[in-house]
């Protein structure tokens, strides 16, 4: 495989890194704000060498697992976390705070729209599924986004007293639709509560976290979730998922995690906690890589006349750069082109396949260290009309740079 790009390539990514370049200067205020926080939860639990160590059994008693909690809700503005390896991932963990607390005949509303594909099968939203929200009773809603944002309006008349639950989803995933800013979901949470100050605010957190200087767990949602592939394991999380939020919902998220009574008392840290630290400590600096890398891509497929969504200089709560390429035959040109230049896999050609949960066939790019980890240079889109590749991620800006280039290269070769 030819390493050099095209002339016109090498001449279109200098000129979008420079103009890149200009828009860097408040994501590295936000990254040095956030790592200081970090650093002042870190030395305030005076954490050392012996909370990363690994437990084994019931894990009674675990020192780092605490820690890891005490410092997790420290730094997300909230009375409790739980952050563990043992949530098999982001869907878990939201699943845990769902299930946790709602009960038959809840009313749960989503205030962002159709939520993210995982969690429609989670509510039973698309088909019947056995243990799902729906298949055990909870009542679900859902408010449509306007093109300006949540349907506030809407959203006042539909929560009612008995509404149980809101979910509000900060990232697009994989809609074109904007996310929400920390400051967005504040609204959000003040207009719920002047209607039903007992309804909960839940937050999917998914490829928000370090994005902006708060969190949305410390302007008024009253729980939070995520994953630990994704912003704040910083990339070398090898797996896992957080909650955060008031004390009393994650002690219920908890005992659905495990088991009501043991709750997040238990939990031995098998493979021990370094890398959750170090992730943590890492993600401010990583999710600002990532977010210049969308940058980066944003200009340069602008200048080369596609639709970015959103556009390079539009302000962001999230890590994904949505790109219109307008064709199947482009996204896959896409995907190869940036799996060519990822260090795991650089070999392998990626080509649309069947997903459960899909209707249509999906295309992939991502060799990550982690599997499936999106903190990492990955791309993926559904085939289907406008044909929009989503692409997020970047450990080094300098790995994202090569990977869109290559990206681009692939696109201008077809
Ligand atoms: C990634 C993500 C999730 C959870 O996905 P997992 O792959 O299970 O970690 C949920 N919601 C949104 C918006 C996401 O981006």
């Amino acid at each position: 495989m030819n390493n050099q790009f095209p002339q016109k390539i090498e001449f279109l990514a200098d000129r979008a890194l420079q103009k890149s370049r200009a828009l860097f200067e408040t994501l590295e205020e936000v990254s040095f704000y956030n790592t200081q926080k970090i650093l002042s939860a870190f030395r305030e639990h005076k954490i050392s060498e012996y909370h990363f160590r690994n437990t084994s059994g019931y894990g009674y008693g675990d020192a780092g697992r605490e820690k890891l909690d005490e410092i997790w809700a420290d730094i997300f503005e909230s009375e409790a976390a739980l952050v563990r390896g043992h949530f098999v991932s982001g869907t878990h963990a939201l699943a845990s705070v769902l299930f946790g607390i709602l009960r038959s005949g809840d009313e749960i509303i989503a205030v962002t729209g159709t939520p993210y594909d995982t969690m429609q099968t989670v509510i039973g939203l698309k088909k019947p599924v056995s243990g799902s929200l729906l298949d055990i009773g909870v009542q679900y809603k859902e408010v449509a986004m306007l093109d300006t944002g949540v349907d506030l309006a809407e959203v006042a008349k539909s929560v009612t007293a008995k509404t149980r639950m809101v979910l509000i989803q900060r990232s697009r995933g994989y809609s074109l639709r904007p996310p929400l800013s920390v400051q967005d979901i504040a609204a959000v949470c003040k207009c719920v509560k002047a209607k039903n100050p007992h309804c909960i605010c839940f937050v999917d957190n998914c490829y928000g976290e370090f994005v902006e200087k708060k969190e949305p767990s410390g302007v008024g949602a009253d729980i939070i979730a995520g994953s630990l592939i994704k912003n704040p394991g910083g990339g070398i999380a090898t797996s896992g998922g957080y909650v955060a939020g008031k004390a009393d919902l994650v002690k219920l998220a908890a005992a659905r995690l495990t088991a009501p009574g043991l709750g997040a008392e238990l939990g031995a840290s098998v493979g021990g906690n370094r890398l959750f630290y170090q992730g943590l400590f890492l993600a401010p600096h990583v999710t600002i890589q990532a977010l210049k890398s969308a940058i980066f891509a944003s200009v340069l497929f602008a200048d080369m006349g596609y639709n970015t969504l959103p556009s390079a200089d539009q302000k962001r709560s999230d890590i994904i750069q949505a790109i219109e390429l307008g064709s199947a035959e482009k996204m896959v040109a896409f995907c190869q082109g940036l799996q060519n230049w990822s260090p795991v896999d650089a070999y392998v050609r990626p080509e649309p396949g069947d997903i459960p949960g899909y209707t249509d066939k999906v295309i992939m790019a991502g060799g990550t260290f982690v599997q499936g980890s999106s903190i990492e240079l990955s791309a993926d889109g559904p085939i289907r009309p406008p044909y929009v590749v989503y692409l997020q991620g970047g450990l080094t800006f300098e790995h994202a740079v090569l990977g869109v280039k290559g990206a681009a290269a692939a696109i201008l070769a077809i």
